[in-house]
């Protein structure tokens, strides 16, 4: 399919490549360069794959043929610039090796490689440089000769006739700015950080080492993404001509890009998805692929730019492309024929649902997987096996919204649903802050109370007022009388005065230090042994602090707070919580206070829940440390008999019940997460642009 108009890429006769004294000797004389091929009539005649990372033996593109395209782009004219964000094992180590290799053969020139770090480099060069240039005999040819003229040859720097391949770390700015480069090719670019040793921008650094070669230096960046908004890959692709692999419908004749929104599952009653029943639907005729239909439809495939533009006075999306050349078809304007879109800089997006070893049902069932796995696991599948950014965590829910949905019953009360009560207490310098919340069946939970016991938390008083809460019972709707199963305090600050209390309450036995965590991987850590005499030596038999992921707990709250009311009579979805009718609107304001900003640090991606707006957010910590009780009494794995026997306890008859659902704790928060995702990505098209990292 090579599409090349270049007349250079006429194929010169093969001896001349077979023939590598001759070949030396030419260069000795200073003449006669490998005449100019494309990336892709290169790997085809001279790679050879290795053993490491393949079967070895011939290269052949159409085994890839998704990678057909962003070859040739790193010859076609006018491309300076090229953007892979890709998904894993799919194409973008095949594309930069044989670029690389092509470049070093057919056009020497000073080559640079940016790893995330050194060490990752030196890997590179290992694992994949060294094994390319072993396994090509032309490579091996040009690095031979090299070697016994250069004894300085390293790992990370390699001369060939006309140039050198160079490999860096994105974190040392000393080599990054070392020496004019007109080939730079950056891997990995979502772990580099932000600045290079507080030089700048990697990518910016060595860039700067291509001004000597302005009108022929190429730039090849490639990653999956990570998290949207904050990842450099994204933020590149965006500023591209946004090129999309379309492959044809077998049933009618529409060309789409594969995506995973044309992915359809059947579920079966408890909600879990049929990875058998998995398959993919065209846009068009919605009539499903087989997948010997898709694999068919793989093996001719058009990459065409999708980026909007506007001319003629016309804002478009592109609907008409130019005949396809150098592996792309270009973008045209509907009304006057011409090329819309510039072609400087490159790039291209692909999941794996272009893979021909992953089937459909194997990408589902990965899908389902991390469902069940949680948020972390879901991100993971979008970045690697989507090509798709994740959006993180999740914004708080309009607090408005929040309240209008509240309950009816009143405060001090306990629902029917709500069968095991836990308190957590919130400390201030002049305040505790108690709330009781409920648990029962399909995850929900009710706010039973907030209560604020006013004084100064130095002085016994206030602690007084707590203790003699622990006392109290709260109304069940059927009549019984409640106590609290277990009370949380946080002792995050004022741990002295907390740890001593608790220690004063030890013959109740259900009276905890709160130790919260900045932890995503779970709501109850396990317990602590934090206590520690003033010499800072462990106490034995010491005091044990629950320790509870707060920030996990928080997000799956603002999830579930984020849950829609039901319509009179129907079922409550599973994690929705409850709020009493009298609930305060200042309340509800700070249960909904804080949003999750996500930052990178060091290259690292931090997040943090930040209060919104200077709200106040006592209440919202209250629950995350009674949802840490529950975890830890195991409300996450409670069946139908556990729900049971504390209605038995209560001596209450059960309500007419439906058949419990199991609903995986993870699988709540993800699949709204997930939800979530989808939605944004229906919405893309409109053009919304992260903040660029360079
Ligand atoms: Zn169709
Ligand atoms: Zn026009």
């Amino acid at each position: 399919m090579s599409t090349s108009t270049s007349p250079n890429s006429a194929s010169p006769p093969t001896s001349t490549y077979l023939d590598t004294s001759s070949l030396r000797r030419s260069w000795r004389r200073g003449a006669t360069p490998p005449p100019n091929l494309d990336v892709v009539q290169w790997a085809e005649r001279f790679r050879r794959l290795s053993k490491e990372s393949s079967n070895g033996g011939k290269f052949i593109t159409a085994k890839v043929e998704v990678a057909r395209g962003p070859m040739l782009w790193a010859t076609e004219p006018g491309v300076s610039k090229m953007t892979l964000m890709a998904c894993t094992q799919l194409l973008k180590t095949t594309v930069i090796e044989n670029i690389t290799g092509r470049f070093i053969h057919v056009d020497p020139c000073p080559i640079l490689g940016v790893l995330p770090k050194d060490d990752a480099a030196e890997t590179f060069s290992k694992d994949r440089l060294a094994p390319m240039i072993r396994d090509t005999k032309v490579l091996l040819e040009l690095f031979g000769e090299a070697k016994s003229r250069d004894a300085a040859a390293t790992l990370t720097h390699k001369q060939f006739p006309g140039g050198h391949i160079t490999l860096v770390g994105a974190n040392s700015p000393t080599n990054l700015a070392m020496r004019p480069i007109r080939l730079l090719v950056c891997d990995e670019i979502d772990k580099y950080p932000l600045s290079a040793g507080g030089e700048g921008p990697p990518i910016d650094l060595a860039e700067e080492r291509q001004a000597e070669f302005k009108t022929n230096s190429l730039t090849v960046l490639a990653c999956s993404p990570t998290v949207a908004g904050r990842s450099a890959i994204e933020a590149s692709y965006e500023e591209s001509d946004q090129r999309k692999a379309f492959v044809l419908c077998p049933h009618c004749p529409t060309w789409q890009p594969l995506e995973w929104e044309q992915v359809k599952f059947d579920k079966d009653d408890d909600g879990k998805i049929i990875v058998a029943s998995a398959r993919y639907e065209c846009i068009a005729c919605e009539r499903p692929w087989s997948e010997a239909q898709r694999l068919a439809a793989l093996r001719t495939i058009e990459w065409r730019q999708t980026r909007g533009f506007t001319c003629c006075g016309e804002k478009q999306v592109p609907e008409q492309w130019a005949p396809l050349a150098h592996g792309v078809r270009r973008a045209l304007c509907r009304c006057c024929g011409t090329l819309a879109v510039s072609n400087d800089h490159a790039g291209g997006q692909a999941s794996k649902l272009y893979a021909p070893k992953q089937t459909i049902r194997e990408t589902v069932a990965k899908f389902a997987r991390a469902l069940r796995r949680g948020p972390e696991a879901l991100r993971t599948f979008f970045n690697t096996q989507l090509a798709r950014t994740w959006r993180e965590g999740v914004d708080a829910p309009e607090w408005k919204d929040v309240y209008a949905r509240r309950d009816d019953y009143l405060s001090g009360t306990v629902s029917h649903g709500a069968l095991i009560l836990f308190g957590g207490v919130d400390v201030q310098k002049d305040r505790l802050e108690v709330s009781i919340w409920g648990f029962g069946r399909n995850r929900e939970r009710w706010l039973v109370e907030h209560r604020v016991l006013t004084g100064d938390t130095a002085r016994p008083a206030v602690w007084s007022e707590l203790a003699a809460l622990f006392d109290e019972t709260w109304e069940h709707a059927s009549g019984a009388e409640m106590a609290v199963r277990d009370w949380g305090i946080d002792s995050s600050a004022f741990t002295d005065v907390v740890y001593a209390f608790v220690r004063s309450q030890a013959g109740r036995g259900n009276i905890h230090a709160i130790d919260g965590q900045d932890s995503y991987s779970n709501i109850f850590l396990g317990l602590g042994t934090k206590d520690a005499n003033p010499r800072g030596r462990k106490i034995r038999r010491g005091l044990k602090t629950v320790r509870v992921g707060v920030s996990l707990a928080k997000q799956e709250l603002m999830s579930c707070l984020g849950l829609q009311r039901p319509a009179a009579g129907a079922a409550f979805p599973a994690g929705f919580v409850h709020l009493p009718r009298d609930v305060s609107e200042d309340g509800v304001q700070q249960l909904t206070a804080e949003e999750l900003v996500v930052s990178l640090s060091r290259g690292k991606t931090r997040r943090e829940w930040v209060p919104i707006g200077g709200r106040r957010n006592e209440w919202l910590d209250c629950p995350n440390y009674a949802r840490g009780l529950a975890a830890m009494r195991g409300w996450d794995r409670w069946r139908e008999t556990q729900w049971r026997t504390l209605e038995d306890a209560l001596g209450i008859r059960p309500q007419s019940v439906a058949p419990a659902i199991e609903v995986v704790a993870p699988a709540v928060i993800a699949g709204s997460l997930a939800d979530r995702n989808m939605k944004r990505s229906v919405r893309r098209s409109v053009a919304r642009k992260g903040p660029a990292r360079w």
